[in-house]
């Protein structure tokens, strides 16, 4: 038996798999000229371009992707279009100011919002819902730092958040052992693919080019090289967020890590008539090894978590596979909170790559002299940051002088991460010690471990 879960055709996700099989775009024909030339086709390149194309219709847009438009993390991802900031907000604050990273909050709060209006102006469905997100406490120390993260979050300008007691909680959900959890309006569930997949029909029904299967080999000044031709261009972004490792010359730039979702069969009513959940909230643990998880539009359960956290050397993607431990640790952990569901299959599984900078705040830096703006390092919470980057990009590319250019992580500068093999010993020995903590926090019932604030070091929170 293979040791590895890996679906046969060649897609990456259940999210994927769920739609119409489609053709690819036809790859860069040969050298070409534009205005602006974008590496990437998941949501922060395509928000760039649709934002673009938008605002300045006469601009010559090029989007070129190795594979095909939401190949990466965008078409693979949890579905949280979340208000979640990479980092920690002190960081921010210490580079650009505290009035500038409340701002970033309010926008990131916005930019949830903005992400549901537009796929209902452009109709894309999406299965889009505004259920907000919940976090759930199942033991002592991870309730305690759930009311430090609600009171620290408030100070930080996050609006609208709530704690919920295990009674109010359970009205909405019932995880076992659930303590209390927090509840933030600011949230929307939303199938990934279709949204990706909708985004790049709509950018090119805008007349941005298109073309997939075009892997660039290299940028430099006004200049993108592919393996299919030259393209010059007056401004080029860089939006491969997990994948810039594999660029030259950026091996340490940003760390690829691994996530991993499994998707259950279909529940029946009285699955879910033990469980709640009516309002399609996105679902996550106070753990320090967290899960997220969603219930889909055709209620499922998506649940995911880090798997095998990194792999020597920055390697980056196998096309989705996944370890079958991975498979059964995340069965394991659906299962620990709803008992009910001991016997549930699992209909799919898939892994995926995101883009962690060395103090895991994300960026949008531009540089003028040779053009090249590069945008992502969300940690896992890219799918609405890919969105405000998109609008702060258009913003860098036509030189308007906006608020968006004045969020603290427009020029943020980041140091390298570590050469191997500390890099590896570096981010295994810090998910080695979160787990050991989490189950030594749930054994003792005690608060928050050391082996955790140690790790917090490394995670820079
Ligand atoms: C399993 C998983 C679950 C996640 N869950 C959530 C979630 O619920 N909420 C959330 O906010 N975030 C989540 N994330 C993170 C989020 O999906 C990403 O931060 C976001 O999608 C990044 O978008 P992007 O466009 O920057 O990068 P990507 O979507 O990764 O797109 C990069 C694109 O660049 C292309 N590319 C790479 N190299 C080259 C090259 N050399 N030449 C040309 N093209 C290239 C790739 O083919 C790819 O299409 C999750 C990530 C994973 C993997």
């Amino acid at each position: 038996m293979p040791d590895a879960w890996a679906p046969d055709r060649a897609t990456v996700s259940f999210w994927e798999r769920q739609l119409p099989a489609r053709t690819r775009r036809a790859p860069l024909p040969g050298d070409a000229r534009v205005d602006v030339c974008i590496v990437g086709g998941g949501f922060t390149g395509l928000w760039a371009a649709y934002y673009l194309a938008s605002a300045a219709p006469g601009l010559r847009i090029m989007v070129v992707d190795a594979r095909y438009c939401g190949y990466g993390a965008s078409g693979r991802n949890g579905g949280w279009a979340s208000n979640f900031i990479a980092g920690s907000r002190r960081t921010y604050a210490a580079a650009a100011g505290r009035e500038a990273t409340i701002a970033l909050q309010r926008e990131m709060d916005a930019s949830v919002a903005e992400i549901v209006r537009v796929a209902d102006t452009e109709r894309i469905d999406a299965d889009i819902v505004t259920g907000g997100v919940l976090t759930v406490a199942r033991w002592r120390s991870q309730w305690d730092r759930l009311q430090e993260q609600v009171e620290a979050a408030e100070a930080w300008g996050e609006q609208d958040l709530e704690l919920l007691n295990a009674d109010e909680l359970s009205r909405r959900l019932r995880v076992s052992d659930a303590l209390g959890g927090s509840w933030s309006p600011h949230c929307a569930r939303i199938d990934p693919a279709k949204l990706v997949r909708g985004l790049a029909d709509r950018v090119e029904s805008l007349g941005v080019q298109v073309h997939e299967e075009t892997p660039v080999t290299g940028v430099g000044e006004h200049l993108v090289e592919t393996t299919h031709g030259r393209i010059r261009a007056e401004h080029i972004v860089v939006a491969t967020e997990g994948f810039l490792a594999r660029m030259h010359g950026h091996r340490r730039r940003t760390l690829p890590m691994n996530s991993s979702m499994i998707v259950t069969d279909r529940l029946p009513d009285r699955v879910w008539d033990g469980i709640g959940w009516a309002g399609a909230e996105l679902l996550g643990d106070a753990a320090h090894v967290y899960f997220y998880a969603q219930r889909t539009a055709d209620d499922r359960i998506a649940l995911g978590g880090r798997g095998n956290p990194y792999r020597y050397g920055s390697r980056v993607d196998t096309d989705g596979r996944t370890p079958r431990s991975t498979v059964a640790s995340l069965r394991a952990q659906l299962v620990d909170c709803f008992p009910a569901l001991r016997d549930v299959g699992v209909a799919d599984a898939w892994s995926g790559v995101l883009g962690v900078p060395r103090d895991w705040c994300s960026s949008v830096v531009q540089n003028t002299s040779t053009g090249v703006i590069t945008a992502g390092g969300y940690v896992g919470h890219g799918v609405t940051a890919a969105n405000l980057a998109g609008r702060t990009i258009r913003d860098l590319v036509l030189g308007a002088d906006t608020e968006l250019l004045r969020m603290p992580w427009v020029g943020h500068r980041v140091r390298s991460w570590e050469p191997e093999p500390l890099r590896w010993l570096g981010v295994h020995g810090m998910y080695a010690a979160y787990r050991a903590a989490d189950g030594w926090e749930r054994r003792t019932g005690r608060g928050t471990s050391l082996l955790a604030a140690a790790a917090n070091r490394v995670a820079g929170r």
